[in-house]
Parts: C-alpha cells; structure tokens; sequence
C-alpha cells in the first residue's frame, strides 16, 4: 500500500540512538501512524535490552547497519561528537533516495562531521528538535514531548526540497511546529536559549555545592525555587552537554563575553547602591518572561507547567 494512502510519511524509519529523543520520536511516530515500520539501535546491549523490554521500536537490531537497512528515513540520535562516526559506519548500506537527518543540539559541527559521509542518491536534512527534559535514556521518552515546541530544519546546500518538505510533515506529524534555518543562525540562537543558560546553571549549582560543604545540608533543605530549577537543569546529560560545549565553542564563548560583561555592571550597580539600574533592568527580563508565555512556549503554572510532564 501507497504511504500516502495510510497517512505514513515513511514506510522505514531508523533510529540510531535510543536516548530521551529517539524514544519520544518513536511513540509520537506511533500515536499518529507516521511511518510503517520504526527499527533502533543503541550502542549498549543492556539499552537495546531495555528497549525491547518495554516496546520502543517495532524491531530493535544488534547494529547500526541492519537497523538502517531498506530505511526511508535514518535519524541520528545520539551524542553531537558521535554522530560523525556513526555516520560513516552506516554510509555503505543506506538505500539510494533515503533521507539521513539528525537531532542534534549543535548544528554547524554536525554537518561537517556527517555530511562528507552522506552517499550519492542520499539526502541529508539536519534537523533539531526545541524540545527536552533534564532525564535520558530510553525510558525517559514520551509521545508528548514535541506538542507546540518548534523543531528546526537546517538544510545544507543542494537539499532536495522534496526530502526537506517530507521530514517537515514527520515532525508536524509528531506536534511540532516546524522552521527552517541556517545552521550558524541556529548555533547563536541556541547558545543564547539554551546552551550558556546551562553553562550557568552548572556554575550555580557547583557553587552551592562548594558552599555545601560550608553550611553542610542547609542549601538542600531549604532550597528555594530559583536554586531548584538550576538544579533541574544542571541534572541534564553530561555526556550531551560535554559534546554541545565542545562543539558550539565560538557561539558560546561570545555569549559568555556578553553574560559576563552584564554580570559586572550588575554587581557594580549591587556595590555603589544602583537600584534604578537594577530595577529597570529586572523590569525588562520580566516583560521577556511574559513574551515567552504569550507565544504559548510555557505556562504560568507555579511549577511552570512540569507538574504536567513526565
Ligand atoms: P540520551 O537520552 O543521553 O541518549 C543517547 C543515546 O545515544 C543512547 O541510546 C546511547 O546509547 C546512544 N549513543 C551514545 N553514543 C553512541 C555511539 N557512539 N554510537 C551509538 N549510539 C550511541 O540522549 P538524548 O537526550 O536523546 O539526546 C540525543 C541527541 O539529541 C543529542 O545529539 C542531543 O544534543 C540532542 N537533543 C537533546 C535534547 C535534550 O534535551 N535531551 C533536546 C534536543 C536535542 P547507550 O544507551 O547504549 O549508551
């Protein structure tokens, strides 16, 4: 039967990969009957156990190549540093006219990591999902994840439209909103939204664990919301984060420049007693906050809206 006759948008997907994205991917692929058949693989046999255990993937193979073997579409999952290797080792089995994509946080080092693997006959379409949680691993995922929240298409150079225009309706598909952009664009805006907000969040976190061995547990005890979402996010992956830092180093460095730089004049207007530079400036991060809610990216609920979330 025709894809176009089932509403799937492929007939084989493969997922290499089976962390918190290619989980979500799957059972947002499933509840909306996007594609025929989802094939995974994940590089530890304990995580491909895993998988089979609780029915991520329709078929769960022992490597890389039978997984992407007669696949429509290939999405690599895992690690931004490891994506290049992958890349390669499955290049010899792709079939002619399938779609290679991505779903890694960083944009530029990826394509230049997988792209002079990708066989002739074979598209390439980077893409990256805005979506996430703190939690990893195959059974952190859930059909949900991708409702409302913007993923990213990044075409290279020469991408067929066609291909691009057939993953756009997979990640509709899963509840996404969909844009295009550049792939340098994408790594600047990243490392403001999210790449430097974790870098802080780490540094705070660390700080209070250094301050810890001061007060012993009173930083735990009576943690206060803005400590507890540092926390939150500082519990992230660190292998993921490790690779993100290591590969959006000139964005990320050239937005730590500008925090730093602001963190300076913040903390001259604290010592010289500056409450109108404070308290202009806090007036416009707060109309930020109301911005970010009124785009529907989060809600006003006390817990922000993860009380709903797995
Ligand atoms: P995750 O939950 O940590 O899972 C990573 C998966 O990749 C695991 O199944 C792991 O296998 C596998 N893997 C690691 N190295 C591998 C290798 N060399 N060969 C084959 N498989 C390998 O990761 P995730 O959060 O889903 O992130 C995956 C990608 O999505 C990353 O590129 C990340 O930048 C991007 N991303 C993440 C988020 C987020 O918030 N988490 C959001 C958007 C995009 P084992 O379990 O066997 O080690």
């Amino acid at each position: 039967m025709n894809t176009q006759d089932t509403g799937q948008v492929y007939g084989r997907v493969a997922l290499i990969g089976l962390g918190l994205i290619a989980s979500s991917m799957f059972w947002a692929i499933k509840r909306a009957g996007l594609a025929g058949e989802v094939t995974g693989y994940a590089r530890s046999a304990e995580t491909r156990e895993t998988a089979r255990r609780i029915g991520l993937c329709d078929r769960i193979c022992d490597s890389a190549r039978a997984a992407v073997q007669d696949a429509d579409l290939v999405v690599l999952c895992v690690p931004v540093g490891a994506m290049g290797p992958v890349m390669e080792d499955i290049a010899p089995v792709l079939k002619p006219g399938a779609t290679v994509s991505d779903v890694g946080s960083v944009k530029r080092h990826v394509i230049e990591a997988v792209q002079p693997h990708i066989p002739e006959g074979v598209h390439f379409v980077p893409a990256h999902p805005l979506a996430g949680t703190e939690h990893s691993g195959p059974e952190s995922g859930f059909a949900e994840l991708f409702d409302n929240r913007w993923s990213l298409l990044v075409p290279v150079e020469g991408t067929n439209p066609e291909a691009t225009a057939r993953l756009r309706a997979l990640w509709e598909g899963m509840g996404a909103n969909v844009d295009e952009m550049d792939a340098d664009h994408h790594d600047l805006v990243l490392a403001v939204t999210s790449h430097t907000p974790h870098l802080i969040a780490y540094t705070m976190v660390g700080v209070a664990d250094d301050l810890r061995r001061v007060t012993d547990s009173e930083v735990i005890k009576y943690s206060a919301a803005g400590f507890r979402d540092f926390t939150r996010i500082a519990a992230s992956d660190p292998t993921m984060w490790r690779d993100v830092f290591l590969t959006n180093k000139d964005a990320t460095l050239e937005i730590l420049g500008r925090f730093t730089e602001e963190l300076f004049a913040l903390q001259r207007a604290i010592r010289t007693g500056d409450g109108e530079h404070l308290h202009d400036y806090f007036t416009r991060t707060r109309a930020i906050r109301r911005g970010i809610i009124e785009a529907g990216q989060d809600t006003d609920a006390p817990d922000f809206g993860r009380g709903q979330k797995k």
